[in-house]
């Protein structure tokens, strides 16, 4: 549940309110986006549920309790009716404007990784992609230059300008991809890595949550209020395709998940046709779908000779590929993006607190 409390109600106030929830053995949340303070009661509440409630309601300064109907609280769009925002170095991603992360899936030398990043650059990209870490499906693959790759981010980042997202996959290496990068990411195969949730959820960068696999959306938006619960509210939500009976592509993209997603949480929701499909000519028509649907942005893969890239070869997207995609989707981003507020509540105004 939540406790909206009176507009204009004192520091004092809410601090009183904090401090019956935090003796109670729950943690409260603050939103502090709203015109009036909210605060989200997180925690195992069981029987006591009823009588909380009565006493928040009696606590000077309270103007309501409100039950916060779905599993995920601090996530949802109940608690938080307000689109998050988030802002990395000179970009913003939430924001109505166009986000485009490319580069190439996994950072095989300085020289190839600076070629796609300066000409991306020219084309309209706004973060810089590129895995140093790589989960592999074979123990036999590439699996990335590690901290290597992730100088070379930075070298990236100073170069450009522009703000760096790469994978990581264990707790122990959230210090150093954060040192190196703006955005952490949390790939597919990670998704319900609890430990490394919470790891993610104690830093101060922003993560992008990739969908897993095979995740529900509720159980994709549990593992996104994980890292809120540990006190990161900065969660971008990517989807990047789900595992069906089909096999000629190599995913399947949910693009309903987009619209609906927006219409449960308040988080950015980011789309890559990239490891959905994993056939590069299908990348730009499914990128263009995935803005046309209300996306934030897109996350695609580039490589300056896809054929010879060490992983993902069939999926990256050549320089001239890009170049066109980038066309067709500020095109379409053109069209929609009047529509944001509609796209983001699809069913109306959300439950929650009103004006
Ligand atoms: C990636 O973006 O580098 C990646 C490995 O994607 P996913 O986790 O979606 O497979
Ligand atoms: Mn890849």
């Amino acid at each position: 549940m939540f406790v909206v409390m009176r507009s204009g109600a004192s520091e004092a106030e809410v601090n009183g309110v904090k401090g019956l929830i935090l003796a109670e053995g729950l943690t409260p949340f603050e939103n502090a986006g709203t015109s009036r303070t909210v605060i989200a009661v997180v925690g195992e509440l069981g029987k006591r549920r009823q009588q909380l409630k009565q006493r928040l309601e009696a606590t000077p300064g309270v103007a309501q309790v409100t039950p916060i109907s779905k599993p995920y609280k601090l996530v949802s769009r109940e608690f938080h009716p307000e689109d998050t925002v988030i802002r990395v170095l000179d970009t913003s991603i939430g924001d109505g404007s166009l986000t485009v992360m490319a580069g190439p899936c996994s950072v095989e030398s300085r020289d190839q990784l600076m070629e796609t990043v300066d000409f991306v650059a020219a084309h309209g990209a706004t973060i810089i992609r590129g895995g140093a870490f790589k989960p592999r499906s074979s123990p036999y693959s590439f699996q990335g230059l590690g901290v290597e790759g992730l100088r070379y981010l930075a070298e990236a980042r100073e170069r450009s300008g522009m703000p760096v997202i790469t994978e990581v996959m264990d707790p122990s290496q959230v210090d150093i991809v954060a040192e190196y990068s703006d955005i952490l990411q949390i790939g597919t195969r990670n998704m319900q890595n609890f430990s490394l949730l919470l790891a993610c959820g104690r830093a101060s960068r922003p993560v992008m949550l990739k969908r897993g696999f095979g995740a529900t959306i509720e159980e994709w938006l549990m593992a996104a209020e994980y890292i809120a619960s540990a006190g990161n509210p900065q969660v971008i939500l990517c989807e990047r395709g789900i595992r069906t009976f089909e096999t000629t592509t190599r995913n399947t993209l949910d693009l309903t998940a987009v619209p609906l997603v927006h219409h449960l949480t308040h988080l950015p929701v980011i789309v890559d046709p990239s490891h959905a499909t994993g056939k590069r000519w299908l990348v730009k028509p499914l990128a263009i779908g995935g803005i046309a649907v209300g996306a934030d942005g897109i996350m695609v893969e580039v490589h300056p000779r896809p054929d010879e890239a060490l992983s993902d070869a069939e999926q990256q997207l050549d320089f001239d590929m890009f170049a066109s995609m980038m066309k067709a989707v500020t095109a379409v981003h053109e069209h929609v993006k009047d529509m944001h507020g509609d796209l983001h509540q699809a069913s109306g105004t959300p439950t929650g607190v009103g004006a």
